[in-house]
Order: structure tokens, then C-alpha cells, then sequence
């Protein structure tokens, strides 16, 4: 037989089972059956369907004995599992060409030079540093993990950014836990869901009321927020200041990052008016700094009209992959505006496309994510951040 050709050639058996639509609850009858020959390679591969699940299967392979193994994990929960196979002992991981004309092996498997210009898979190990990006499913393939590699490279740290696609919290700092995580960056949907587990909030955390950036500690896990920070320098930037004295700002959107853009506003001295589609949120968000608000509808011309030298735009209106279209289609720019979008991918909304070709000067929010991102740096190694971050 081929397993006994095998034998006779010292080559290596993989032993696998493929649970394609679940963890499967009896994980230790599988095994019991697929490790029963100590010089095979027994392989498990699971697709979670949500955190919770990945966070059973990985304290389960905490309890396995050591032996040469391979664990998966399929689908988008399972992303951090193919880049972080090594710390729950699997020998390798498995990767995929991706091309238009080659199909996938499995789903949530990685192209070898993802792996490696992102994830640093060749140049860190079991010991390096973790940090992740936690947030929904779109963190996997998010421009962030690429800044951070790109800096810890640079400044010559043991160190690697894993995204950790989620959909609970609570699971989410439990695999974080599982993954030995030093600090995260956190997105959409979790910025203000992560509070309640803060043992420690910076004060921008407490003002803003979100929260991007964590450090785990022994039993501790402090929070802070460099959004603020990022929009301020990178606004500023763009406008050739040293603060907001004088300006008057509209500022589309009171959702997590309007907050944080709100702060930076108000502490470098703008005038503001905040306008939401949510008209009760974008209120509260102005009461706070003493700010006015509207709707983000055509009755809010007149006051666009009244703070026009900056208009920011943090809605999510203009994302790729997600809500199309043009949060001020209502409102015609006369070019003397300056245009701020937060979104930067695409790199020119419609939104921003409109403002420029009314003569505008634009800026979409590229630099915001590196200075943030530089923020981070700062904060989980505590020195100052290699210039890759603004390096484009
Ligand atoms: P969020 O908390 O979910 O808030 C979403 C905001 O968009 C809310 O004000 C919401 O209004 C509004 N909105 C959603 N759908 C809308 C629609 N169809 N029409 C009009 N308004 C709509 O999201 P977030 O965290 O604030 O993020 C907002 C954007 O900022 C995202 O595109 C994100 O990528 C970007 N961002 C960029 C950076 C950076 O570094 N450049 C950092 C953070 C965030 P309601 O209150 O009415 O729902």
C-alpha cells in the first residue's frame, strides 16, 4: 500500500481530518484517532465561526502533549492561526498563491509574501513580540499591520502584527491572552465595547470615550487612544498651523472617530459645528466641548456656509467595500474650503473628488493612520517611533 511505501522510505505520514463547517465539540475523540502512530503527523483543521470558537479550539491545543502536530484554523476567525501556527506547536503553516485565475486552497489562507512584508513570518518566531489588530473582518488586509512590521523592522525589534478578525470582545481578549499579546490596536466595532475590561484608561480614553490602543500587563490591561493626537498633527500639517484659533470647522459624523477628531478640535482652539445623520449623537458630541450641531442634511447649508475654512469629513460614507456615495452630495463647495476625509482607502472619495475639482485643497486621512499608528509605537515600546511611519 502507499502507507506501507512510505514507511519502507522513512517518509512522513500526515494524518489529517477537515472539519469544514464547525470546531467540532468531540476535538479529543478526532485526535485520539488521527495521533495514533507516534512517527506520523497528525493534522486537525477547524473553521470556527465566530470568536468563541477559536477560543475553544486554542485551549484545547494548550492541553495537547507535545509532538510534531498541525493545527488549523479556516475562514476568516482562523487568520491569526495560519500566521501564529508555531504557538500552538504546528510544524508549519499552509499557504496560497493568489492570483484571478488560481482558486484559493482554503479560505483565510495567506499568499506567501503577505506572510512575510506584513506579517514578518521569516523573520520572527514563537518568542518575538505579538501585537495584534483586533476588529471586525476587515482588519485582514488593513494597512495597519504593514506600517507596524514596517517600523518594528526598521527599528530592529523582535516583533510582528497579527490581525485578529472578531465578533465578541470578551473572546477576543481571552485569544489575544491565548497568543502571549503584548498590545493591540483596535478598530471598528470595538473601541468603546473594550472599556468596561480597562484596568487603566489615559486621559484621552476617558475624554473621548474610546479606546485604539492596549497594553496587556500581568493581570492588567491599559488603554489609550492616539486618534486624537493622529488627526491633530496630520490636520494641522495640511493647513500649515500650529493649532485651530480662528478656524471655523464643520465636522461631519459623531461616531468613534468624530470624538476623537472632536477633542483635537476643541483643544487647539476651533470653532465647530457637528453634524450627524443621528442628530441626538451629534448633540451630545457638541454639548461636551460647547460646540454647535445639525443634521446632515440640506437644512444645515446656512451653517456649512457660516464654518466652511475646514470641513472634516468621519463619517464612514466613502469606504471601500463599504457605504457608497457622498455624506455632503447636498452641499456645493466654492473652493475656498479645505477638505479633510478621514476615510484613505480609496485614497479620494467622492466626497473628496468633488471638493478638488470645486478647487479645494484636500487631504484624505493617510497621514492620521500613520501618526496614529506612530502613537502606538511610542506607547508599547516606549521611544520614539522610526520615520517609516510618515515614510508614504
Ligand atoms: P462609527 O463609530 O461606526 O461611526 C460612523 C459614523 O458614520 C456615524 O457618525 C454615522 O452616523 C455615520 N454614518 C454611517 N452611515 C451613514 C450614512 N449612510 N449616511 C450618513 N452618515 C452615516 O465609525 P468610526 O470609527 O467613527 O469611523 C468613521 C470613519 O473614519 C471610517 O471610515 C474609518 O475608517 C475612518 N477612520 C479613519 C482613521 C484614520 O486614521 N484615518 C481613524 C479612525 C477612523 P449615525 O450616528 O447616524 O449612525
Amino acid at each position: 500500500t502507499l502507507e506501507e511505501a512510505c514507511r519502507t522510505f522513512g517518509t512522513r505520514i500526515i494524518r489529517s481530518c477537515h472539519s469544514l463547517k464547525d470546531v467540532p465539540k468531540d476535538l479529543d475523540g478526532i485526535w485520539e484517532r488521527i495521533s495514533q502512530e507516534e512517527d506520523e503527523i497528525p493534522k486537525l483543521a477547524v473553521t470556527p465561526a465566530n470568536s468563541a470558537e477559536l477560543s475553544r479550539f486554542l485551549n484545547w491545543s494548550s492541553g495537547l502533549p507535545q509532538r510534531d502536530r498541525l493545527l488549523v484554523a479556516i475562514g476568516d476567525f482562523g487568520v491569526p492561526v495560519r500566521i501564529l501556527a508555531g504557538r500552538l506547536g504546528s510544524l508549519f503553516t499552509y499557504s496560497s498563491i493568489i492570483s484571478s485565475n488560481v482558486p484559493l486552497a482554503a479560505p483565510g489562507q495567506l499568499a506567501p509574501q503577505v506572510l512575510n512584508a506584513n506579517y514578518r513570518i521569516r523573520e520572527t518566531d514563537d518568542k518575538s513580540d505579538c501585537y495584534m489588530l483586533l476588529g471586525g473582518k476587515s482588519v485582514v488586509g488593513s494597512l495597519s499591520p504593514f506600517l507596524h512590521s514596517r517600523a518594528f523592522r526598521d527599528s530592529g525589534k523582535d516583533a510582528l502584527m497579527v490581525p485578529l478578525p472578531s465578533d465578541s470582545i470578551q473572546a477576543a481578549l481571552d485569544n489575544m491572552r491565548f497568543f502571549r499579546t503584548k498590545g493591540a490596536a483596535i478598530t471598528a466595532p470595538f473601541k468603546e465595547e473594550v472599556l468596561p475590561f480597562l484596568t487603566f484608561q489615559s486621559v484621552d480614553v476617558q475624554k473621548i470615550g474610546a479606546c485604539n490602543t492596549l497594553v496587556f500587563g500581568d493581570g492588567t490591561l491599559a488603554g489609550y487612544n492616539t486618534d486624537a493626537d493622529g488627526f491633530e498633527r496630520s490636520a494641522l500639517e495640511f493647513l500649515g498651523r500650529s493649532d485651530f484659533r480662528g478656524l471655523k470647522v464643520t465636522l461631519l459624523g459623531a461616531g468613534g472617530a468624530a470624538k476623537s477628531v472632536a477633542l483635537a478640535l476643541y483643544r487647539k482652539g476651533a470653532e465647530c459645528i457637528i453634524l450627524n445623520r443621528t442628530i441626538s449623537t451629534a448633540r451630545a458630541l457638541a454639548r461636551k466641548y460647547g460646540f454647535r450641531w445639525g443634521p446632515l442634511d440640506d437644512r444645515a447649508i446656512d451653517l456649512i456656509t457660516e464654518y466652511s475654512d475646514l470641513i472634516v469629513q468621519a463619517t464612514s460614507v466613502g469606504m471601500q467595500g463599504g457605504i457608497p456615495g457622498d455624506p455632503l452630495a447636498f452641499y456645493e463647495f466654492d473652493g475656498h474650503e479645505k477638505v479633510y476625509d478621514l476615510v484613505y482607502r480609496p485614497a479620494k472619495t467622492t466626497f473628496l473628488k468633488r471638493a478638488e475639482a470645486a478647487s479645494c485643497q484636500v487631504s484624505n486621512g493617510y497621514r492620521m493612520l500613520c501618526y496614529q499608528g506612530a502613537g502606538q509605537y511610542r506607547i508599547w515600546m516606549g521611544e520614539e517611533p522610526p520615520d517609516s511611519y510618515i515614510a508614504g
